[in-house]
C-alpha cells in the first residue's frame, strides 16, 4: 500500500536521498529483518547494497572519495532506512566513526585509511571504548597500550563493541599513562587504529554477547596485541577529547534513526486504524484512537526539528553537545510513545511476532 508521507524534516530538506534509500530499502522488506531477527544472523546484503549506493561515505569528504556532505544529509539516510522498517544500527558506524582520523589523523593516515572506507574496501564500524569495570566513567578504562620500539602493546578488556565481527578496523581508545599520574583523569588515553582481522588470534579475542534484540555486539581480550605505533590517531594522552567530539555525531544520527522508527510506527498505526473494522466501522473513526496517533505525530516531528537543528548547528561546526544531547532524549522518548501507540493501535495483533 502506498504510504502517505508525512512532515518529515529530512524528507523536506533531502527529498532526493530519502526517495533514493526509500527505493533501495524495497528490497530489504518486514520478512527479511524478520528472518535475520530470528536467526540472530548480521544482515550483510543490506549493509553491502548501503555500501555500494554510497549511503554509507556520505560524510567522508570528496577529495577522498566520499560524497562529503553533512551530517543533515546522514541523518535523512537513517531516518529513511528506519521510517522504511530497516535497521541502521547494522552499519550506522561505518559512517561517522571515520570522523576521528578525518579530525585528528595525520595527513598520511587520512590519505591510507579514508579512501578505502569511502569505498567501503574497508569497514570501519567498531569502536572499542566501554570496559566492565569502567561503565560510563570513561576515565576509569585500565586497557594499556605500552610502547615497545615502533609499536604499542595492547593488553585489557572491552565489553558492549557492537560489530567487531563484520568490521575490518576499529578505533580503540586505551590507556598510554596511569590514571593516577595524570593531572587530569581525562588525560593519559589515547586512540589506536587497530586492524582487526591479523588481530584475531594473535592477541586478540573476539565473545559475541548474545542482547534480548539482534544487535552484533561483542566483548573483546587483549593479551599482548601489537598494533604499529603508526596507527595511533591524534595526540598521545588526548585521545579522551579525540572521541568525545565525535560522539556528538553519534547521537545526532541515532536520534534521527529514532524519528523515522516513529514514523515507520505511525504510519502503520494510521494504516491499520483506516482498514480495521469493529463495531462496524473502522477504529480510527474514535477519538479513542486517533488522539494517540495524533500526539505521537506532534512529539516527533517537535523532536524531529531539535534532530534537525543538531545536525544544522554540527554541520557549520558550532559546538552543539547540549543540543545532540537533546535531540537524542527527546527523539527516543517520542519513538518510544509511538511504538507504544501503534502496539495498542494493533490491539491483540500488537503482541503477534512477524506481523
Ligand atoms: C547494545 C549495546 C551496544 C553498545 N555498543 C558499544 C560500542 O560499540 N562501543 C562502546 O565502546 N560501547 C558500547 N556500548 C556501551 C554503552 O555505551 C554503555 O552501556 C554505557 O556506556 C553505560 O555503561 P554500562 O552499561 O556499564 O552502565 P553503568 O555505567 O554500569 O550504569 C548503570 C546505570 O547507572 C546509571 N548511572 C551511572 N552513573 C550514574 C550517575 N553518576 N548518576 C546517575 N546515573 C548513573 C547509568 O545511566 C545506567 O542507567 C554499547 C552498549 C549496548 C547495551
Amino acid at each position: 500500500m502506498e504510504r502517505q508521507r508525512q512532515d518529515g524534516v529530512s524528507a523536506e530538506s533531502n527529498p532526493d536521498i530519502c526517495e533514493a534509500v526509500r527505493r533501495l530499502c524495497a528490497s530489504f522488506p518486514g520478512p527479511y529483518w524478520q528472518a535475520h531477527d530470528r536467526e540472530r544472523t548480521y544482515p550483510a546484503q543490506f549493509v553491502s547494497a548501503m555500501t555500494e549506493a554510497g549511503f554509507l561515505s556520505v560524510l567522508i569528504p570528496e577529495e577522498y572519495g566520499g560524497s562529503g556532505l553533512g551530517l543533515q544529509a546522514a541523518c535523512a539516510v537513517l531516518e529513511e532506512v528506519h521510517r522504511s522498517g530497516g535497521n541502521g544500527g547494522a552499519c550506522h558506524a561505518q559512517m561517522y566513526t571515520m570522523g576521528v582520523i578525518l579530525r585528528h589523523g595525520s595527513s598520511e593516515q587520512k590519505a591510507r585509511w579514508l579512501p578505502a572506507i569511502a569505498s567501503g574496501d574497508l569497514r570501519l564500524q567498531a569502536f572499542g571504548v566501554t570496559e566492565p569495570g569502567a561503565s560510563t566513567d570513561t576515565s576509569r578504562i585500565t586497557t594499556f597500550a605500552r610502547r615497545e620500539g615502533d609499536h604499542c602493546v595492547v593488553s585489557g578488556q572491552k565489553l558492549w563493541i557492537s560489530r567487531a565481527e563484520y568490521s575490518d578496523l576499529m578505533v580503540l581508545l586505551c590507556r598510554t599513562t596511569p590514571r593516577d599520574q595524570c593531572a587530569k583523569p581525562s588525560d593519559g588515553m589515547s586512540v589506536l587504529l587497530v586492524a582487526l582481522r591479523e588481530a584475531v588470534g594473535n592477541g586478540l579475542t573476539i565473545r559475541p554477547v548474545r542482547t534480548m534484540l539482534n544487535h552484533a555486539t561483542t566483548e573483546l581480550f587483549f593479551d599482548g596485541l601489537r598494533v604499529p605505533a603508526a596507527n595511533l590517531i591524534g595526540k598521545e594522552g588526548q585521545g579522551f577529547r579525540h572521541i568525545l567530539d565525535g560522539m556528538n555525531a553519534e547521537r545526532i544520527l541515532i536520534a534521527a534513526e529514532c524519528i523515522g522508527d516513529g514514523r515507520f510506527f505511525i504510519d502503520r498505526a494510521s494504516t491499520y486504524a483506516r482498514e480495521r473494522e469493529v463495531f462496524g466501522r473502522a477504529i480510527g473513526e474514535n477519538q479513542g484512537v486517533q488522539f494517540p496517533i495524533a500526539r505521537a505525530h506532534v512529539q516527533l516531528s517537535a523532536a524531529a526539528l531539535m534532530v534537525d537543528r543538531a545536525a544544522a548547528m554540527f554541520d557549520t561546526g558550532e559546538p552543539c553537545g547540549t543540543e545532540a544531547n537533546m535531540a537524542k532524549m527527546l527523539a527516543s522518548e517520542a519513538s518510544w510513545f509511538a511504538a507504544d501507540m501503534a502496539l495498542q493501535t494493533h490491539g491483540g495483533f500488537g503482541f503477534v511476532r512477524g506481523i
